[in-house]
């Protein structure tokens, strides 16, 4: 029906017939002529409608040509008349010359307008999801998903590449643990009994490792019921993979040569290998497992200053067995009052009793902190004229994350400039278990088939809360781009970490004995990681929400707008289900 798109047309195309389809975008009706932009994925199109060329019962429908209609043209690409070229568009020099026109799909008057003027805002989000077959018009929302398209083909193309098989496993299974509920999926053939569908495919994968595989990949639909969290989907992609007869090293070389691919893709050069940092340090250097290292500003531990002159409550504190953890802002002491309050308040969300701050004017240092830290520990903070030290007490677990929360915050207020565009980081050694704030239960950090530390294998048993994993994050600019390991695969080690764990061995024998009893049957040593593609394809957009690089995402209230779900099911479809519905 074409011979070319709407964006493609250029002035060497100049006295080309051309037919061409594509939306209705603008119409405008001037002394006799008819002028459409006609809208395609490759860009807009000037149509000219005149009495010159146009025969007179085309010009009659020019005349009532509606936005959003899909209209067919043919017709002959002319330069524009002098002066009216638009530079802005790329197909600005020319016009075409309309010699037939036929409507092929009538449009009503579109619910959210898809053709703004300049600057004319966004429909609310909440209508541009109910109507996402209009919002994905946008230029923009193209470019994204095309953006989208490349980098799941490089994936491929990468990996397949490097000797990865892509081999797709089940959506309807049996709960992964990865930390999130499970959504289940009731059978109709088996009264009570419940599919989940996969937080991950990672069960699947070891599997495939044990039966020799050796190098496997998905581009992997994953399921989390978690609660509403700031940018999160219910469902999302992972760049899923797994290796047998390897250590880090070489899950850190294929992770990173995947990525400074999928940069390349977007047109962003970065360089591997990228650093490494133990998460210890990240943690005592930053307050963070995810540290933004664009930024320098590391955290001090001013703890062994901390004595005779300084303020009662630090002193209890230290006395208690807790740390001082402390940043020197440079230019800091700029910041308002309503900013300090604002640091304080960040600094308690993350369970921080409250912020110590100092500011050092032409006249010394002024503010709180003074009489609290003391002279020794104001020394060591080492603040020059105009700078501002902020410290937090309490236990590591909490002073930590709660400074590093406020170091980002002092970034975002001072609006420090990053010192380079690209950093990533390989955060390791992470803990193997971690206490769950609610409960103090020992729970896994990763996921329970996380391998220790070769050095810490005997600690699982002595001393856990001190057991290292071979655990791995890749962090990009302070956002975590996936996750990783080398996985158990001793069944004793299995068994004692499930232990560990507090998992009975009947039910550890009825969640994971499909994965035991392959580990028991000659199992390679293997390792992968997941990465999260949306977020990658997020940051390489350049967005703000996953929802730009989503075709039809959830709300964050996790509804779907656009089909309508969740929804209700008829009594008659319960029924076959064997469910009732409670209230
Ligand atoms: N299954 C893990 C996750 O989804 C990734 C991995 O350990 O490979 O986070």
């Amino acid at each position: 029906m074409r011979t070319h798109r709407c964006g493609a047309l250029r002035a060497s195309d100049v006295g080309r017939e051309v037919s061409l389809g594509g939306w209705v975008h603008r119409r405008r009706d001037l002394g006799g002529l008819v002028f459409v932009d006609l809208r395609d994925r490759e860009g807009l199109v000037q149509v000219a409608f005149g009495p010159g060329w146009s025969p007179a019962e085309v010009m009659e429908r020019a005349g009532t040509l509606i936005g959003e209609a899909v209209i067919l043209v043919k017709g002959v690409v002319e330069p524009r008349p002098a002066g009216q070229a638009n530079p802005e568009l790329p197909t600005g020099e020319v016009e075409v010359h309309a010699t037939e026109v036929r409507v092929v799909g009538p449009a009503a008057t579109p619910a959210i307008p898809v053709a703004r003027v300049r600057g004319e805002p966004l429909a609310a989000e909440e209508l541009r999801l109910r109507y996402r077959y209009l919002d994905l018009r946008r230029p923009e929302m193209y470019r994204n998903l095309e953006l989208r398209h490349r980098l799941l083909q490089r994936t491929r193309r990468e990996l397949s590449e490097r000797g990865f098989l892509e081999i797709e496993t089940p959506m309807l299974t049996k709960p992964t643990p990865e930390g999130a509920r499970d959504f289940v999926v009731p059978s109709r053939v088996y009264p009570g009994q419940f599919y989940a569908l996969p937080q991950s495919p990672q069960i699947y994968k070891q599997l495939l490792m044990v039966s020799g595989f050796d190098r496997y990949f998905q581009l992997a639909r994953c399921f989390r019921d978690e609660d509403q969290r700031a940018d999160r989907q219910l469902e999302f992609t992972q760049i899923d993979l797994e290796a047998s007869f390897v250590t880090p090293e070489d899950i850190y070389a294929v992770t990173e040569g995947v990525l400074v691919a999928l940069w390349a893709e977007a047109g962003a050069p970065v360089e591997a290998p990228f650093p490494r940092l133990a998460y210890r340090d990240a943690m005592a250097r930053y307050g963070s497992d995810k540290p933004d290292l664009r930024f320098g500003l590391e955290l001090m531990d001013l703890t062994p200053r901390i004595g005779e002159g300084s303020g009662e409550f630090l002193r209890a504190a230290v006395g208690r067995g807790e740390r001082v953890r402390a940043l020197a802002v440079p230019g800091g002491a700029a910041l308002s009052r309503k900013d300090l309050d604002a640091l304080t308040a960040a600094a308690k969300t993350m369970r921080a009793s409250g912020l110590v701050w100092a500011k050092r004017g032409p006249d010394g240092p002024t503010g709180p902190g003074v009489k609290a830290l003391g002279a020794a520990a104001l020394e060591a903070l080492g603040l020059g004229d105009g700078d501002l030290g902020l410290a937090v007490a309490g236990p590591d677990a909490i002073a930590l994350p709660a400074l590093g929360r406020v170091r980002l915050e002092v970034i975002r207020l001072l609006e420090l400039p990053p010192s380079c565009r690209h950093a990533f980081v390989w955060i390791e050694q992470f803990p193997l278990f971690e206490r769950e704030a609610e409960t103090g239960n020992l729970t896994f950090m990763h996921h329970p088939f996380t391998a220790p530390h070769p050095d810490d294998a005997a600690l699982v048993a002595t001393d856990p809360e001190r057991a290292r994993a071979q655990h791995y994050d890749a962090v990009y600019n302070g956002v975590e781009l996936g996750s990783g390991s080398i996985r158990i695969t001793d069944p004793a080690m299995q068994a004692q970490v499930f232990e560990r764990l507090g998992m009975a061995p009947a039910d550890v024998e009825h969640r994971f004995g499909w994965l035991l009893e392959g580990l028991r049957s000659g199992a390679p040593p293997h390792g992968g990681i997941a990465l999260g593609f949306d977020r990658i394809a997020l940051l390489l957009a350049g967005g703000e929400s996953l929802r730009e690089v989503i075709a039809f995402p959830k709300t964050a209230a996790a509804r779907a707008l656009f089909e309508g779900a969740p929804t209700g099911i008829p009594a008659a479809d319960l029924a076959a289900l064997h469910l009732t519905v409670a209230s």
